[in-house]
């Protein structure tokens, strides 16, 4: 069963009493802990309960925009026998008439459950399936569990807010496009915190609803309610933005999904779904699109750190035991960790290229509906699609495989030693176009930057051309599985007149990078961003190394750690 819907300001009476007096409090929905049945409660401040209404015989009728009538069957114990003698009825009243049609919307849905059952429960004419929401049945519980505790932790929150480009920019992105917010409908994914969501109050939005499916909820609403004048046209609901309904379509979506690389944790998908589910026609989305960049680099110093890794296992008497046979596992083991850091640009070794993800046109449209029912009977249609003569428009499940060729001219003559990938994202507003970016060189975020090294290094000659392709292929752990091949030609004794070609491949795990961090990166203003080599230096590769940092150590640094990768 979903877990608890919460309406933290709400008065309510009971119609009842003979001196009936008004409390305020909260109504939470959830299931009862001991019998699992859906029920509201009704909460005085200092969790004193005050009534329990039970879900299965309740109905609600609208009494004004803002005002309910519960009305459920109570319940006396007569010689040991429960029965339901006679109605009662509890008038709630809601702050705002978004809240208040949100609150019916709860109270059908929690009604619904208990009406359709729980899973597993035999009924004459069959059992109930659980109806898995688009989440649930992609990623695994455990993952999700894991991510969603990670999440409902102040401290992480914390860490995201005080990157301060992150930060900054969101906040300099909404304030410069008043216009896209003011009087509007706005839905916050992912709303952590409650930033963007106070953000969007402050730039003069008619109502935000702030979807949070982590127990940070508890946190964002002292904070919604401690700023009473933005807070007022705030709604905090707790669930996956996959599952939960809300009462109105949205005229904008803002969020924060991205993760290293831009897409990990996936949160990307519920961005894409939560378009599809709470967007109205040309609504806009905070931001818009999303590229990766990426560029082959030359890094000699972190090669040999890499490699040297494994040394450890070369002991051929390491108590009396021969490591030996493990060093290739070992070796294979440290290549297959993207590396996360800030690094100098100067170790980019040709100009980048980039791979664009258009959140607001990842949308199924109407005449591609159609086309796909074609496709599902006319084989060729499904050809044509193929050979790129019928270009589908993304859609979430593009996002599952992504698959990008690589072409580049290496302006140097050198080692390749991988490829450096790192990504940006547009706030597309009326008034002002606003990029948010992690590229090496700009001011530092808690993203970094992330590469992919090669186990066997290219040789490169200045003007030469390297080919390649990166493959991301998402798991059920909320991350991807990242190939990477690179080659180039090679000349020399016994190579043909036009070169051997040199191929290297990788397979990485996105969810398992190794942080080569120690230092909190100092901000740097965009008017500093030319500094003098020696400063670079000290940003990048030069910088004091750590390695075998446990998950805790770099937590409070970054936001994508070892446990997972925005650190879950
Ligand atoms: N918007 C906040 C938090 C961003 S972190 C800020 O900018 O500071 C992403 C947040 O999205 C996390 O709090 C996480 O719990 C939440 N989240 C991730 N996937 C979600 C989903 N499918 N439904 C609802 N919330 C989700």
């Amino acid at each position: 069963m979903a877990s608890a819907d919460m309406f933290p300001n709400v008065s309510f009476s009971d119609v009842n009493a003979a001196a009936s007096q008004e409390a305020a409090g909260k109504a939470v929905f959830g299931p009862d802990p001991a019998s699992g049945a859906a029920r509201l409660s009704l909460v005085r401040p200092g969790a004193e309960q005050a009534f329990q209404i039970d879900l299965s015989d309740a109905q609600i009728f609208k009494l004004g925009p803002m005002e309910w009538l519960c009305v459920s069957g109570e319940t006396e114990a007569k010689a040991g026998v429960e029965e339901k003698l006679f109605s009662r009825a509890i008038k709630v009243v809601l702050r705002t008439e978004a809240e208040s049609k949100a609150f019916s919307l709860a109270f059908q849905r929690w009604k619904q459950q208990t009406i359709s059952g729980k899973a597993g429960e035999s009924l004459e004419n069959g059992s109930i399936v659980a109806c898995k929401s688009k989440f649930d049945t992609k990623i695994e519980a455990s993952s999700a569990q894991m991510y969603f505790h990670y999440y409902g932790q102040l401290l992480h929150q914390q860490n995201m807010l005080q990157d301060f480009v992150r930060t900054g920019t969101y906040y300099a992105a909404v304030m410069e496009n008043r216009a896209d917010f003011e009087g509007k409908v706005v839905v916050d994914v992912g709303a952590g915190s409650g930033i963007l969501s106070l953000f969007a109050a402050q730039a003069g939005a008619k109502h935000v609803y702030a979807v949070e499916a982590s127990e940070m909820v508890e946190h964002a609403q002292r904070l919604i309610s401690g700023n009473p004048s933005f807070g007022q046209r705030i709604t905090i609901i707790k669930g996956k933005v996959e599952e939960v309904e809300l009462p109105e379509k949205a005229d904008i979506l803002i969020s924060e999904p991205m993760g290293t690389l831009l897409v990990n944790e996936r949160m990307l998908e519920s961005y894409v779904i939560a378009r599809d589910r709470f967007l109205a026609p040309d609504g806009k989305m905070f931001p818009t699109t999303g590229r990766i960049h990426m560029a082959p680099f030359s890094d000699e110093y972190l090669y040999v750190e890499m490699a040297n890794k494994s040394l450890f296992w070369q002991q051929h008497n390491f108590f009396g035991v021969d490591l030996t046979p493990l060093h290739g596992s070992a070796f294979d083991g440290y290549f297959s960790q993207p590396v996360v850091d800030a690094f100098d640009p100067r170790l980019l070794i040709s100009q980048s290229t980039y791979h664009t993800l258009d959140f607001t046109s990842m949308k199924v449209r109407y005449i591609e509906m159609i086309l796909k029912l074609i496709a599902f009977f006319v084989e060729v249609v499904i050809v044509c699609t193929k050979c790129g003569i019928i270009v589908f428009h993304f859609q979430e499940e593009d996002l599952y495989e992504i698959d990008i060729p690589l072409s580049f001219v290496s302006s140097v003559g050198t080692r390749v030693h991988g490829l450096a990938c790192w990504f940006d994202v547009l706030f597309n507003g009326s008034t002002v176009q606003r990029w948010l970016t992690t590229a090496p060189g700009s001011p530092t975020t808690h993203w970094y930057q992330l590469r992919c090294v090669l186990a066997q290094p290219l040789y490169v000659m200045a003007g030469q051309e390297i080919t390649g392709r990166l493959h991301l292929v998402a798991h059920s752990a909320q991350s991807y599985t990242i190939y990477l091949t690179m080659s180039a030609k090679m000349w020399g004794v016994g190579a043909d007149p036009g070169g051997i070609l040199q191929t290297s491949t990788a397979k990485l795990e996105l969810k398992e990078p190794y942080y080569r961090l120690s230092q909190p990166q100092a901000y740097m203003p965009q008017d500093q961003q030319q500094l003098p080599l020696s400063s670079l230096q000290a940003q990048g590769s030069g910088q004091q190394m750590q390695d075998g940092l446990s998950p805790g150590i770099t937590v409070d640094q970054e936001r994508d750690s070892a446990a997972f990768t925005r650190q879950v």
